[in-house]
């Protein structure tokens, strides 16, 4: 283990601090949503006690401090995944939301009949969905990467799937059903070799690693607060500056325009041409001071706390007769996910004994029906583990599970 100090950290998350049925919970579904560390509660609280008045709009000074600490928070969010430019990050009201406006501007207007768009069995359903509206209305084909045994995208398929009629490569950065960490960089490089633009759904990638979206060379990054510590409801798309102009806005409305006349308007730059509407304004501060509060903590012991809880994780699960667990075998190659099943224990089971221990996993789809698919397999459990969560708490899981065993023979 390392220096870093979960048990301190804990202390920030008010919501830790409680009994489930009876028992201290032991929070595990953070792949879902992290808890929120006192910090970001202070700054929706404080918002909404001190400054709150709507942004961009009023020449009085609650409109003045609201606007500079929405814009603020763009700044930091950008910082977070090494943004060249503030301006290239679109508040959106999470990934699904940003992928969705990839999709009805650049897609409509890019992607067409006889095109194809490149996407992998790994992806969540907000990664697959507006793909296929999309492919559906313009008359573009969707092309899959498979995955392997061990839930690793079988990239070696890569020069064949693309081609010159490859217009858009979608791919998460990690897997939130499995935990398979994608070589990114490797992906963009076969993609830019056929023209192809690239968008990262980095709802789980951003959370657990530092992101360099310059680094990565993708052309969209998406990604959502409430994973990494921030609100509910506020995400952001990153995007290279000259494809966010060159696109139309997704929604009109106020706070996006230039001019309007009777028959046609002028936009905004971006990124408030994508912005239509009031935002959310409390949500984007809240998720600016959870990047704060990440940017607090020490990278690389978090990076290494966390493998270390996903080796132990690996380690205690793989004692209980019965267990399956899916995904990368080297913790290595997975991010601090861990989905399995049990025997003939349906999953939904699982989770409820688990949960009478007052243990926190989730059990489902995932919102990825076709890894299960792949897999042969309608549901797995699944615990995924976040900064504040400790080795006593992965025994708990293991101990329970026992339990499990022991109704279910
Ligand atoms: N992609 C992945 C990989 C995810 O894990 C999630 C959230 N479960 C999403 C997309 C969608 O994120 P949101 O619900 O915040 O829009």
């Amino acid at each position: 283990m390392s220096s870093f100090d979960p048990v301190a950290i804990r202390r920030e998350f008010p919501t830790l601090d409680q009994q489930v049925n009876g028992k201290p919970l032991v929070y595990l579904d953070n792949a879902a949503t992290s808890q929120k560390p006192r910090s970001v509660l202070d700054a929706l609280n404080g918002y909404y006690l001190h400054d709150n008045a709507n942004v961009h709009r009023g020449i009085h000074e609650l409109s003045r401090r609201a606007t500079e600490a929405y814009e603020e928070a763009r700044a930091k969010v950008a910082r977070w995944i090494n943004a060249a430019d503030p301006h290239e990050l679109v508040w959106t009201r999470g990934t699904t939301d940003a992928i969705n406006l990839v999709a009805g501007s650049w897609g409509m207007d890019n992607i067409k009949a006889g095109d194809e768009i490149l996407l992998t069995v790994l992806e969540h359903h907000s990664n697959l969905v507006p793909w296929q509206l999309l492919a559906r209305r313009v008359g573009a084909k969707l092309r899959y990467v498979e995955i392997d045994d061990q839930g690793r995208l079988e990239l070696g398929d890569l020069p064949s799937l693309l081609t010159e009629r490859t217009k858009l490569v979608a791919f998460n950065h990690v897997s939130n059903a499995l935990g398979t960490i994608n070589p990114v960089k490797d992906i963009v490089a076969a993609a830019k070799k056929v023209g192809a633009v690239v968008l990262v759904d980095g709802a789980q990638g951003a959370v657990h690693m530092p992101v360099d979206v310059q680094d990565l060379g993708a052309d969209f990054y998406a990604f959502s607060g409430h994973k990494m510590c921030g609100p509910t409801g506020i995400g952001a798309l990153w995007g290279r500056r000259e494809l966010l102009e060159s696109m139309e806005p997704y929604q009109g409305g106020g706070e996006m325009i230039e001019f309007v006349e009777r028959d046609m308007s002028t936009w905004a730059e971006v990124p408030h041409k994508f912005e239509a509407g009031t935002p959310n304004i409390a949500g984007a501060i809240g998720f600016g001071a959870a990047v704060d509060f990440l940017a607090t903590l020490p990278a690389e012991e978090v990076a290494a706390h966390e493998r270390a809880l996903m080796s132990y994780a690996m380690e205690r699960l793989a004692e209980v007769p019965g267990m399956r667990i899916y995904g990368p075998e080297s913790v290595e190659d997975r991010s601090a996910v861990v989905s399995f099943t049990m025997g003939d224990a349906h999953p939904h089971d699982i989770s409820t004994i688990l949960d009478s221990e007052g243990i926190a996993v989730r059990a489902g789809h995932h919102c990825a029906q076709l890894v299960m698919k792949r897999f042969g397999v309608s549901a797995t459990a699944r615990a995924s583990f976040y900064i504040y969560n400790t080795r006593d708490e992965i025994d708990r899981l293991a101990d329970a599970l026992e339990v499990v065993r022991g109704i279910f023979g």
